[in-house]
């Protein structure tokens, strides 16, 4: 058993119920919404390891709209979310997806999809936020603020080229495809594309590189990126 709670934000009192009782039977605790005003309070109250957010909601707000909010929060903006929705549109994975959403489910799901997505998204969100900072030669990242600093310099750094060095620091000298890249970064169930990757590496380059740290991004020929402190070869 585990005691990390789950808010279920979801107005269909049916598909709350199935999913609250799929998640309690996993070992999960519940806080349930029905909206974004309710689903804001449990937020507040609960501090959700996860949530579940459904697209549509009565009131106003959108699940979407929710997201985008709790994104923008610094406070609120590292509990990861997974959207669920009826819709079955790329243009709407890709929104959720803008919109900050870690994951997304489209109705209807298996409960024991579910399960394994959210054990992945949380397994996920763990590695990334762990307490302690991670260091490399001068180039330190703290979880905790979520700041980069090069020999002590701020680095000014997007949030997702924040997560992409932050992983690729918490696993240093491997290389990793593109596409081992956009499930560990991204999430299992991305509506990315493989150049999207490169350029977030780019980016991410352009951020080091005036404090003399890019070349630790390095290029693997033939696999994808590693992040290295040796010379690359
Ligand atoms: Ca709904």
């Amino acid at each position: 058993m585990n005691n990390e709670i789950i808010l279920v934000v979801e107005d269909e009192p049916a598909i709350r119920e199935m999913i609250m009782t799929a998640l309690e039977m996993a070992g999960f605790e519940c806080v349930q919404a029905e909206d974004v005003s309710s689903a804001h309070r449990q937020v507040v109250d609960h501090r959700p390891a996860l949530i579940l957010l459904d697209w549509m909601l009565p009131g106003g707000q959108s699940g979407i709209d929710f997201c985008r909010m709790l994104k923008k929060d610094e406070l609120l903006s590292e509990i990861p979310v997974i959207m669920l929705t009826a819709k079955g549109e790329e243009d709407n994975k890709v929104q959720g997806l803008d919109a900050g959403a870690d994951d997304y489910i489209t109705k209807p799901f298996s409960t024991r999809e579910l399960i394994s997505r959210i054990k992945a998204v949380l397994r996920r969100s763990s590695a990334l936020s762990g307490e302690k900072p991670i260091e490399a030669e001068g180039l330190s990242l703290d979880p905790v603020s979520q700041r980069v600093t090069a020999d002590g310099n701020a680095v000014e750094i997007g949030p997702t080229e924040y997560r992409l060095l932050a992983f690729f620091m918490s696993h240093p000298e491997r290389a990793y495809t593109r596409t081992q890249l956009l499930d560990q970064v991204w999430g299992g169930n991305v509506y990315v594309e493989d150049r999207t990757i490169d350029v977030h590496i780019r980016r991410l380059r352009k951020v080091l590189e005036p404090h003399d740290y890019a070349g630790f991004i390095q290029t693997v020929r033939g696999t994808g990126y590693r992040f290295s402190t040796q010379l690359a070869g």
